[in-house]
C-alpha cells in the first residue's frame, strides 16, 4: 500500500478510513497541503505520520472559520501540515505563531506555505515551547489568542495547558492532539500495548500512553474548560475556555 494511504489513525476499520480519506478528505485537500504531505513522506519516510491526517486538519479548519479565529498559536509544527491548514483557514490579516525547536523540518514545508500565499500569516519561532509561552505571558499577551493547537512533547501538555488558559481568551479554544495515542489509552496500565521489538520506541510510547491517560483525566475534570475527546486521527481533545 502506498504510504500516503496509511496515516496514523485509531479507526479500527482500514476500509472505513480509506473511505473517509478518499471520499471526503483528499478531494477537499488544498493542493499545497497535498504537496507538503507528499514531500514529508519523501523526506521523512519513518516520521511522516507526525503530520495530522487531512480529515482532522479539515475539522480544525472548519472550526477556526466558524469561530472567526484570527490570532492563533501552535506548539509542534514539524513540516507544517497543521500550520499550513490553519493559515489557510485564517483571514488575510490572521496570524499563527508557530513554535518548534526544529526549524529544519519546518523548512521542508516552507516552499508549499509560500506557494499557497500564506507565509505572511505565519510567524515561526524556533525554540522550546514553555519558555516562549512564558515570554508571551510576560509581554502582555494574556487573553489575546483565539485558538491554540498543541502537538509536541506530551509530557509538557499539562504545563502548556496552564499557560494557554491564560493566553487564550475566554470563549477561545485549545486542541490537544493524539489524545487516544493509537487507541492505547483504553487498556489497563498493566497491559503492555506497544510491542514492535524496538525497546526504546516501546518504552517511549508506553510512557506517552501514561502521560496521555493522565492528561485525559485531568482535562475531563478541569472546571475551567468544556472539553470533548474526538475520535478522529489519533484522537484530538477540544477545550473551550469557560472563564
Ligand atoms: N503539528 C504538526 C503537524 O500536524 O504537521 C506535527 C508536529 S510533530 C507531531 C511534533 C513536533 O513537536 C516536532 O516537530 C518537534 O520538534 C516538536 N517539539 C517537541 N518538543 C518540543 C518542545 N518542547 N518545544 C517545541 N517544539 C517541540
Ligand atoms: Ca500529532
Amino acid at each position: 500500500m502506498d504510504p500516503i494511504d496509511k496515516p496514523k489513525n485509531i479507526l479500527n476499520s482500514p476500509e472505513l478510513l480509506q473511505y473517509i480519506l478518499k471520499t471526503s478528505a483528499y478531494p477537499n485537500e488544498h493542493e499545497q497541503l497535498k504537496e507538503l504531505r507528499l514531500a514529508t513522506v519523501d523526506k521523512y519516510p519513518h516520521l511522516y505520520t507526525m503530520n495530522v491526517p487531512s480529515d482532522e486538519a479539515q475539522l480544525l479548519s472548519i472550526m477556526l472559520k466558524l469561530m472567526n479565529a484570527k490570532n492563533t498559536l501552535e506548539i509542534g509544527v514539524f513540516t507544517g501540515y497543521s500550520a499550513l491548514s490553519t493559515a489557510l483557514a485564517l483571514p488575510d490579516d490572521g496570524k499563527l505563531l508557530a513554535i518548534d525547536m526544529n526549524r529544519e523540518a519546518y523548512e521542508v514545508g516552507l516552499p508549499f506555505i509560500k506557494k499557497a500565499g500564506v507565509e505572511h500569516k505565519i510567524e515561526f519561532v524556533e525554540g522550546t515551547a514553555l519558555p516562549i509561552l512564558n515570554d508571551l505571558l510576560n509581554n502582555g499577551k494574556e487573553g489575546t489568542f483565539d485558538f491554540a493547537f498543541v502537538d509536541a512533547d506530551k509530557k509538557n501538555s499539562k504545563n502548556y495547558h496552564e499557560a494557554l488558559l491564560k493566553l487564550v481568551k475566554v470563549g477561545g479554544a485549545i486542541a490537544y492532539d493524539n489524545t487516544l495515542w493509537f487507541g492505547s489509552v483504553a487498556y489497563p496500565d498493566d497491559v503492555k500495548f506497544f510491542e514492535d521489538g524496538d525497546q526504546e520506541n516501546e518504552s517511549f510510547r508506553e510512557c506517552v500512553r501514561k502521560e496521555t491517560k493522565e492528561l485525559n483525566s485531568f482535562l475531563a475534570s478541569d472546571s475551567r474548560v468544556e472539553s470533548a475527546l474526538i475520535s478522529i486521527g489519533d484522537g484530538v481533545t477540544l477545550c473551550r475556555r469557560k472563564h
